[in-house]
């Protein structure tokens, strides 16, 4: 065989590896990565067009290697020889630039659903864990309850010791709450230092009793920053989920309503509501 000859195996070789290599690495994201359709169509079109220019260069290899003498005999011939090299590579740097967006797209997503202070869900993140759990309990014909949760004189914590000093109790009460919950159930920060639970397959009593013992572990895990015998206290209301189409929300502003009058009845209490 010429030079000539080795050099077009070379390149020939090459292009078709790069651009099977592409197809794999396209068609491994495809699997595991589920996309909207537009997506999946710009996967299906360039796998495709790799798949092309593969078999377009094992057909050149397999030919040079038949004649022993290149195939290319001008200058531009070569030049799309290197260009047909170049496509896959072009196409390897665009999914690359596919996995980086949908990481960023997925890091973006899990941020604006997260409160960074506590890490616990935020309004949003409660809102469609609970949908979702809800839906399920639904399906599966079970009760579900929510319970609404609020620090007692929490502004009197902030305002005698520090907002970091507030911010370190918030922590400490996320804490608790993570260690009171079960698998299913959902919580969340629904804003400064309320929060909320979602407690698919419980009833009144039980959600009643998740919240007493929850009112009991701050009290007894969250230190108090004013020291001595003041401890970190929270008043709950709890209220069923009804049937649909009223939601969350609605169970939400029974629940508030059952909290508020917990506070007016003096503070570190459970109630029911209705
Ligand atoms: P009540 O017993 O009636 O619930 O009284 P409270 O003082 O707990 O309620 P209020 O709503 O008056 O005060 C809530 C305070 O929570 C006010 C706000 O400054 C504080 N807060 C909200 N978000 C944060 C936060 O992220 N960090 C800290 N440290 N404080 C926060
Ligand atoms: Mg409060
Ligand atoms: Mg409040």
């Amino acid at each position: 065989m010429t030079t000539e000859a080795y050099i077009h195996l070379g390149l020939r070789s090459v292009t078709a590896l790069l651009a099977l290599a592409a197809v794999a690495f396209g068609v491994l994201r495809a699997l595991t990565k589920r996309g909207d359709w537009f997506r999946r169509l710009k996967r299906l079109i360039g796998a495709l067009v790799l798949l092309g220019i593969a078999w377009l260069a094992l057909h050149d290899v397999l030919a040079t290697i038949e004649r022993g003498t290149a195939l290319e005999t001008s200058i531009e011939s070569w030049v799309w020889v290197a260009v047909d090299a170049l496509l896959p590579v072009f196409f390897l740097l665009l999914i690359e630039g596919w996995r980086r967006r949908d990481a960023l797209e997925a890091r973006l997503a899990e941020q604006s659903e997260t409160d960074p202070l506590t890490g616990l869900p935020n309004r949003r993140g409660f809102s469609a864990l609970a949908g979702a759990a809800l839906a399920a309990v639904r399906r599966h014909g079970e009760p579900c309850v929510v319970v609404a949760l609020d620090l007692d004189r929490f502004k009197a914590i902030n305002d005698g010791h520090g907002h970091a000093a507030g911010d370190v109790v918030l922590r400490g009460v996320a804490a608790a709450i993570r260690a009171s919950v079960r698998g299913r159930d959902v919580a969340g920060r629904l804003g400064g230092e309320e929060f909320a639970l979602l407690l698919p397959g419980d009833d009144v009593a039980d959600a009643v009793s998740v919240a007493e013992r929850l009112r009991a572990l701050v009290r007894a895990t969250v230190p108090h920053p004013a020291g001595g015998d003041a401890a970190v206290t929270l008043s709950a209301g709890v209220a069923v989920v009804g049937a649909a189409p009223a939601g969350i929300d609605a169970a939400l502003a029974a629940a508030d309503r059952a909290l508020y009058e917990a506070k007016r009845q003096g503070r570190d209490r459970v109630l029911v509501a209705g």
